[in-house]
Parts: structure tokens; C-alpha cells; sequence
């Protein structure tokens, strides 16, 4: 399926426009490598307008009464429920995410992360301070005014739904750049945001390069706050820019995140689970285990049982219903997969499984990468420091369980990590040593709305979803209400008044 017949626009002040200077950029489907879209190709030009009409709208945004902010946000959710037999098929094509993934998560987590912020917004308060009894002292939550909103193209719709909801119902307005491969979507988006009758300036949406038009976003001096989700690497350099008009960033970066798998571990969880959540959506998930350390007395029959398992993962068409992994999003990460694989074995990795790409003629055109597992003797290996986002795992023998949580902590990313273990009791002391933003006890890749999401050390130090989120959209700004006649000063005997 292609959308070559459907034209795609920008969102900028209200209206549905092409890029100033005429620029188009295809989109292509990893899967075929054939053009499926063309969109519109912004330059800074295109960002000023939208960072503009975001300017003149944020104070009339702000000043709407949240009850109709939240309004408007159901109804772009009811739109994107209304138009899910659409979007299935154009979130599959433009990155490769196969439909048994875009039906049942990516269209129903958007709908659903509308509904909670919606919800959830209306209630974000600020505090009352009773520090000193001649004064009444409050917080109010300020929305920031206009907010920069940058995505990746792991989960194109929900990861910007996931910015754009929370950013909303707080009061600001946005400027939101979904990623330059993957578009279509959010573009979509930008049509329902029109027909929900969102107020002209409050969402722009503008598509085109990272290093353009991200960078004009991040650099605009009236952008006051950046939300970026990404790598690690894109994040410093947007951290860095931003700094120049201290600009508060908020950055989900990347992830190299562990599972450990303990003597005691519930061996059919884990094994379904390593599978599932290594190489869902091809391993291209920040939050996908891709270093596994697991305990000598259980490693022959874990690894085994993870090996066979993930042998049976049907890849292939992400179209057909029955696929369960697709292609990479474009060939350039087939291509890094394939250094890295190409690397572990040059560094004594041994492979366990695949490798390879899967050279049958309907996917032979296609980025694909088979799920591969090397079994690796040194931690300091890239397969165990990287992240190769993909569907390329390494497993580790460990002697002890302090030994795992040392080498999970021997890596510069702390996205998040699992124990596998029945002892729930170790498995709580463990975690605090973790250093990970999420850790799960028997479980991986779960993520739902209601709670936190993100990580700390080059992983980034922010959260994303529950409502901790809110705290990302506003800032504190703190009133102080005198109530003496004659405010106490240090110099009350000192300075002659009349
Ligand atoms: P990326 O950093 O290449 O791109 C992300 C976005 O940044 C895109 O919209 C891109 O166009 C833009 N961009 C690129 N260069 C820029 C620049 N110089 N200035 C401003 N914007 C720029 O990331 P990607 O390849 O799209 O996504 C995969 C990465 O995202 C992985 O590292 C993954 O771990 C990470 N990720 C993290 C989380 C999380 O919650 N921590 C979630 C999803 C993805």
C-alpha cells in the first residue's frame, strides 16, 4: 500500500500548507524500499512561521479554562480512533512496524495518552507554602509558553502523542517536528487538529531534517523548552545548543538495558519474555533488553530455550498479520546492525543465532536483519556497551547476582533493566543498587501510561508519562502574599523613613 496519491502538509498558524520553499521529501517503506509518501521538506524559513504563530497564541492557550483545553483534546482522540483504519497501515509503511504491533499498540496508545492527559491534566496544581504566618505563600504552575516538541521514528504517532497531549492541557503551545522518515502520522495528525477546531498557533507541526529544522526549533530564542526523545547522541548536541539561551531540555535518550536472569528464575516467563521484548518491533525500542547476564546454574537451559524461541519468530511482511518482526526503519540501520554483528565476531563473540539477513525473494529488498544472539566473554565489548537498535542481543555467564548488577551498571546508559528471579526480597535490594530510571522484577518492555517512563545517566534524566510528566510541562513560579502592615526588614532601626 502507498500514499502517493494523497498530498501531506505542514500545520502552521491553523492552516494546512507545503514547505516555503517548495521542498518535498520521499518517504520510503524499509520493507520494499519503494517510495510511499512525499511530504513536505521544511528549512528554518517554515520554523519561524510556526514558532510565531505558537507566540501569538500561547497567552490566549494559557488562559483557556483547562475544561476546554481537555475537550479538545478527546476529540483529536476520538479522530484518531476514527481514522485507525487509515493510520494502521500508514504507520507500518513508513517505518516497518509490523500491523500486529501498529493495530493492537500504536493507534490504541495514542487514543489512550490523549484520554489520560486529558484527564489527568485537569487536576495539576501548584502548592500552598505555611513557612511564615505573615504572608501567604503559593506556587502557581505556569505552562512555559512555546514548547519544542522533537521525535524519533521507533513509535512515529504515540511518542509524539505522548508530548503533544501533556504539553496542551498544561497551556502551552507547540512546535512539533516528527522524525524525517517516518512523518506521515503525525501530518495526519495535523489534518484532525484542524477539524477538531484547535485554536490557530497552538499546534504547528513542521517536517524536515534533524540538523535543520530541529536545530532552528532548539536555537529559536523564543522556544522556551525542549522535549526531545531520540539518541543519545542527537541529545547532547541539542543540549548543548540549548544551553546558550539556558533553555530547559527535556531528553529520552537511548537505552542499553539488561536482563538478569537468576538461578531461580521463572524459566518459561523469562524465555517468553527475552524473546518478546528483545525483538518486538526489531529490537528498535529504547527500553529492549539487549545485554543478558545470566547465572551459571540456569545459563545452559535459558540461553537454549532463548535460542530455540527466537528461532521461531516469524519475520517477514509487516503487512501480513502474522508477522511478528519486521524490517529496520531504513537500510541505514541494517547497515549498523550488520557492523556491529560483523564486530562482535571479529571480537570472539560467538554466534548463537542468525546474523544474517533473510534472503528470501519477498524480503530481499528489505531492511531486514534476522533476530541474532552472540554469546559474548567480555562486557566491555560494544555488543555489550552500544546500542545497536536492532534486533542483536549478547548473553553473559554470571557467577553471582552482584556480579550481573555490576556489569549492567558498567555501561554509560541506565535507560531501565529486569531481574528474573522468584526471591522477590533479593530482587528489591538488587534494584537499588541498579542505576536505571525503570526496573522491572519479572517482567521487561512493559510501559503504560499511568506510570513513569525514563531513564538516567547518558540514558537522560527526565519522565515521560503519569503525572510526573506535568512536571516537565510547567515550572513553579512561586507568589508571596505579604500580610503584615509593616513587613519585617533588616534594616527596620537603621533607615530613616521620613
Ligand atoms: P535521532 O536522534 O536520530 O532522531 C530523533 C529526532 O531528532 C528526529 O526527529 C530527528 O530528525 C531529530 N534530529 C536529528 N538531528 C537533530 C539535531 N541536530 N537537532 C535537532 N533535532 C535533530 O533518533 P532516531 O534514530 O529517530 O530514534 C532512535 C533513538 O531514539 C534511539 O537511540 C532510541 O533509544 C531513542 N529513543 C528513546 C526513547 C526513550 O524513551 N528513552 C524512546 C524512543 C526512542
Amino acid at each position: 500500500m502507498d500514499f502517493l496519491n494523497q498530498e501531506f502538509y505542514n500545520l502552521i498558524d491553523g492552516a494546512l500548507v507545503k514547505a516555503q520553499k517548495g521542498g518535498t521529501m520521499n518517504i520510503i517503506n524499509p520493507a520494499n524500499n519503494k517510495a510511499v509518501a512525499v511530504v513536505p521538506k521544511c528549512t528554518a524559513e517554515d520554523v519561524a512561521l510556526a514558532v510565531a504563530a505558537a507566540k501569538r497564541a500561547k497567552n490566549s492557550w494559557k488562559n483557556t479554562y483547562v475544561g476546554d483545553r481537555a475537550a479538545l483534546l478527546y476529540k483529536l482522540g476520538a479522530l484518531v480512533a476514527a481514522h485507525a483504519g487509515e493510520l494502521i497501515p500508514m504507520e507500518t509503511a513508513q517505518y516497518g512496524g509490523p500491523v500486529s504491533k501498529t493495530s493492537n499498540f500504536d493507534i490504541p496508545a495514542a487514543i489512550g495518552e490523549f484520554e489520560l492527559m486529558a484527564g489527568m491534566g485537569r487536576s495539576v496544581t501548584g502548592t500552598t507554602i505555611t513557612a511564615d504566618p505573615t504572608a501567604r505563600i503559593l506556587t502557581l504552575r505556569e505552562p512555559y509558553g512555546v514548547v519544542g516538541l522533537i521525535t524519533p521514528w521507533n513509535f512515529p504517532l504515540v511518542t509524539a502523542v505522548s508530548k503533544l497531549a501533556p504539553a496542551l492541557i498544561t497551556g502551552n503551545t507547540c512546535v512539533l517536528k516528527p522524525p524525517s522518515c517516518a512523518p506521515l502520522t503525525v501530518l495526519k495528525l495535523a489534518e484532525y487538529a484542524v477539524e477538531a477546531g484547535f485554536p490557530a498557533g497552538v499546534i504547528n507541526i513542521v517536517t524536515g531534517p534533524g540538523p535543520e529544522v530541529g536545530e532552528a526549533i532548539v536555537t529559536h530564542r523564543d522556544v522556551n523548552k525542549i522535549s526531545f526523545t531520540g539518541d543519545s547522541r542527537t541529545g547532547k548536541r541539542i543540549m548543548e545548543l540549548a544551553s546558550g539561551q539556558v533553555k530547559s531540555v527535556a531528553s529520552e535518550l537511548g537505552g542499553k538495558n539488561a536482563m538478569i536472569v537468576l538461578d531461580d528464575a521463572e524459566i518459561d516467563a523469562a524465555v517468553e519474555t527475552a524473546a518478546y521484548s528483545a525483538f518486538f518491533n526489531s529490537g528498535q525500542n529504547c527500553g529492549s533488553p539487549s545485554r543478558f547476564y545470566v547465572q551459571e546454574g540456569i545459563y545452559d537451559e535459558f540461553v537454549g530455550r532463548f535460542v530455540r524461541a527466537a528461532g521461531k519468530i516469524v519475520v517477514g511482511d509487516p503487512t501480513d498479520p502474522k508477522t511478528m518482526m519486521g524490517p529496520l526503519a531504513y537500510n541505514a540501520c541494517r547497515d549498523t546492525a550488520e557492523r556491529y554483528i560483523a564486530s562482535a565476531k571479529k571480537a570472539g563473540g560467538r554466534l548463537l543465532l542468525g546474523g544474517e539477513r533473510p534472503e528470501t525473494p519477498d524480503m530481499r529488498d528489505g531492511a531486514y536483519v534476522c533476530p541474532t544472539i552472540f554469546q559474548v566473554y567480555d562486557n566491555r565489548q560494544e555488543m555489550m556497551q552500544e546500542e545497536i537498535f536492532a534486533p542483536v542481543v549478547g548473553v553473559m555467564k554470571v557467577k553471582t547476582a552482584d556480579e550481573a548488577v555490576d556489569l549492567a551498571n558498567d555501561c554509560r546508559y541506565g535507560l531501565c533493566a529486569s531481574i528474573w528471579t522468584r526471591d522477590y526480597r533479593k530482587a528489591l535490594k538488587l534494584i537499588d543498587r541498579l542505576e536505571v530510571g525503570t526496573a522491572w522484577i519479572n517482567q521487561h518492555l512493559k510501559i503504560v501510561p499511568e506510570t513513569p517512563w525514563g531513564g538516567c545517566k547518558e540514558s537522560g534524566w527526565t519522565k515521560e508519562n503519569s503525572m510526573l510528566v506535568f512536571e516537565e510541562y510547567t515550572f513553579h513560579k512561586h507568589v508571596w502574599l505579604e500580610l503584615s502592615e509593616q513587613p519585617h526588614t533588616f534594616w527596620e532601626t537603621m533607615l530613616d523613613l521620613n
